[in-house]
């Protein structure tokens, strides 16, 4: 058996047929699929080991208790973070820049201080730093993209001023799959003392990502986007940072001691973990990180690439096709229009061939803004998709296009 049939046979849902076809799933960037070692993981803690975590003193709860915090270390291990106190188990990407806005904010910024957030963000990068602004009467200054989907690297210097507290950025675009140059953003960020968030949704699962190397000061990703379970999320920080912003949410774990007079609060990471933490998802995350390490960042993105280029040079020959981003060093996403056609239309029809892909905006308004569209069809290709899958998908598309236009 070759690589490709092994990785294929760890995922239970690539053998679904909808509406009687074979399931070609190229809606990656919005969720990815999970290999049987993450489903069997989760169905075993609520099976065999479930009990709520940290305040147990029986067999179970102090069993699942560690089994959490080996968790957190192997999400340490996969950001190479330095310490676990720097892990922070969040609901996902979304919730983590809503932590860091809100917490950060409340900490760090004041009226007339400025926040640089990028026009390729997803809304969840962009909308929380945006209502921390109003709230602490702060500017929201936007960094440029350019028409190839870039961000705009000679105007970013020029925005930082002495007013400048944080820059929020995606490491990789999921309206685009533009890459960021992140280490060499931190740097000039860095350069004029100014911290960095980064939205790393997109990233971690296909890019090997050193939060050392890096010097990102916060990093964040989802779990369901790296074939682990929905509902969980890392958020890396910086303690220097951490420690000096005061809690997002109040209850649970968070506590050292609860009074009417006055509570005193949990070191970290715990006190950014409010409430029952989403102890299953967790342990769930930890499998699908073990197994994506086990294959080999690396070696993803070889095939990932592979399947890109693949696909891009295909999707090119067809007629009147626009494809939106086209930045030098991309991920395997693949925005497009064909003119005069409504995405959605596209969408719609390559469903009923048992093909998934994405329509509309992708959560980044201000990306279609900037291209003067509504939304895009977006194919997000993984390493368990293959170059027979694309084939049935141009050859679908073509006959779509026929019937539409
Ligand atoms: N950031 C980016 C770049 C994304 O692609 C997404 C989801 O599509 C998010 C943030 C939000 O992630 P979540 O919904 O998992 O919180």
């Amino acid at each position: 058996m070759n690589l490709q049939e092994q990785i294929r046979r760890d995922f239970p849902i690539l053998k679904t047929k909808v509406y009687n076809k074979p399931l070609i799933y190229f809606d990656n960037a919005a969720t990815t699929q999970k290999p049987r070692i993450v489903i069997d993981t989760v169905a075993d803690c609520y099976a065999s080991k479930n009990s709520n975590i940290h305040r147990g003193v029986h067999f179970l709860s102090e069993q699942l208790t560690d089994k959490y915090e080996e968790s957190r270390a192997i999400a340490a291990k996969f950001l190479n973070a330095k310490a676990t106190e720097k892990i922070i188990f969040t609901r996902g990407t979304t919730e983590s820049a809503n932590l860091v806005a809100f917490s950060f904010g409340e900490a760090f910024i004041n009226k007339g201080d400025e926040v640089i957030v990028s026009e390729m963000e997803h809304h969840s990068n962009m909308v929380p730093w945006q209502i921390m602004c109003e709230r602490k009467n702060a500017k929201l200054i936007k960094l440029p993209i350019t028409k190839s989907g870039e961000l705009d690297m000679e105007v970013f210097p020029k925005l930082i001023t002495g007013k400048t507290r944080i820059l929020a950025i995606t490491h990789v675009s999921n309206a685009l799959g533009t890459i960021n140059p992140i280490k060499e953003i931190i740097e000039i960020a860095h350069s004029n003392c100014v911290p960095v968030f980064v939205d790393g949704a997109q990233a971690v699962q296909h890019i090997n990502v050193d939060v050392q190397d890096l010097d990102a000061d916060f990093y964040a990703f989802s779990g369901h986007k790296i074939y682990g379970p929905t509902g969980i999320g890392v958020l890396y920080g910086k303690t220097k940072y951490l420690e000096k912003m005061p809690p997002y949410q109040g209850g649970g774990e968070m506590i050292k001691k609860v009074s009417f007079d006055k509570t005193t609060f949990n070191e970290l990471p715990f006190i950014f973990e409010a409430g029952t933490p989403n102890y299953v998802g967790a342990i769930g995350l930890a499998e699908a990180l073990k197994y994506v390490s086990n294959i080999g960042i690396e070696k993803i993105a070889e095939i990932e690439t592979d399947l890109l280029n693949y696909a891009t040079d295909k999707l090119k020959d067809i007629e009147d096709i626009e494809i939106f981003g086209n930045a030098k060093h991309k991920s395997s996403v693949i925005s497009f229009n064909v003119k005069n056609i409504h995405h959605s239309d596209i969408g719609t029809l390559l469903d009923k061939l048992g093909i998934a892909v994405r329509t509309g905006s992708h959560c980044a308004d201000p990306v279609m803004d900037y291209f003067g569209i509504s939304g895009t069809v977006r194919a997000s290709l993984a390493f368990y998709n293959t170059k027979e899958e694309i084939d049935v998908f141009v050859a679908g598309l073509k006959r779509v296009l026929g019937m539409l236009r």
